[in-house]
């Protein structure tokens, strides 16, 4: 079916998303709300889901996979505190969307998805939007991505049975990790601070991600 619904209509549904779903629930770093206004959500989903891109939900996106409800993106993002200089590794790509947003607020995004065809259809869609300072690479994230290390900031969207240990030492010091860790059936979000040879823990909130398949997550 055609999508006969200009671009005005998504900014407008952008704007009341932003609104309704993320500055009344606290989110207040401006360079996140902006970025959440700006990335076309809907080209991300499904193209029979596009009318519920900008709904408060997850939505699927194949082999059990889902993208994450928009303000749990925006929530994290904000937990990462990025200011615009950092290299971000981000992992579980899935649709791409969390790569885009972190694309808008970082100098360098590598992104690994260990499904071969959610990373080149996310490739893909980043691509045509545009982006140029994202990198999508296929392979199990849990073990992190040592070629690129060490990492301002590292952001699973996938939940894990700990922490991995891997990606831990990949953080820069002053780095912070941004994790949901816990059981399959909910998680909690996790924020690990470097400050020198020294981690702070910090847990914020519970929450239900898809699990993260690998060495250092579930086994398959
Ligand atoms: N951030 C995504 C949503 C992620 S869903 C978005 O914005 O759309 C979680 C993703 O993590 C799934 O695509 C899943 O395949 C992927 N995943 C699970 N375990 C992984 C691993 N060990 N390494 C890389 N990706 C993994």
């Amino acid at each position: 079916m055609p999508d006969n619904r200009t671009s005005d209509y998504y900014q407008s549904l952008r704007d009341s998303m932003v609104e309704e779903q993320m500055a009344s629930r606290g989110i207040s770093d401006k360079r996140v709300l902006e970025a959440m206004r700006r990335v076309p959500r809907h080209l991300f989903v499904p193209g029979d889901r596009r009318g519920k891109a900008y709904d408060d939900a997850p939505l699927p996106l194949g082999e059990g996979q889902t993208i994450s409800q928009p303000y749990m993106v925006a929530w994290m993002t904000e937990l990462l505190g990025l200011e615009g200089d950092e290299k971000v590794l981000e992992v579980g790509t899935g649709s791409g969307y969390q790569a885009a947003i972190l694309g808008l607020l970082a100098r360098k995004v590598y992104s690994i998805e260990r499904i071969e065809w959610l990373a080149e259809q996310a490739r893909r869609r980043l691509d045509e939007l545009g982006f140029k300072n994202i990198e999508v690479v296929v392979g199990d994230g849990s073990k992190g991505l040592k070629k690129q290390a060490p990492f301002d900031a590292i952001i699973v969207t996938a939940g894990s049975p700990g922490v991995p240990q891997a990606l831990v030492e990949q953080l820069a010091d002053g780095g912070r990790l941004v994790i949901p860790v816990g059981p399959s059936t909910m998680q909690m979000l996790t924020v690990i601070t470097r400050h020198g040879a020294e981690y702070e823990t910090d847990e914020v909130g519970s929450c239900v991600f898809v699990p993260l398949v690998g060495t250092y997550g579930w086994k398959q």
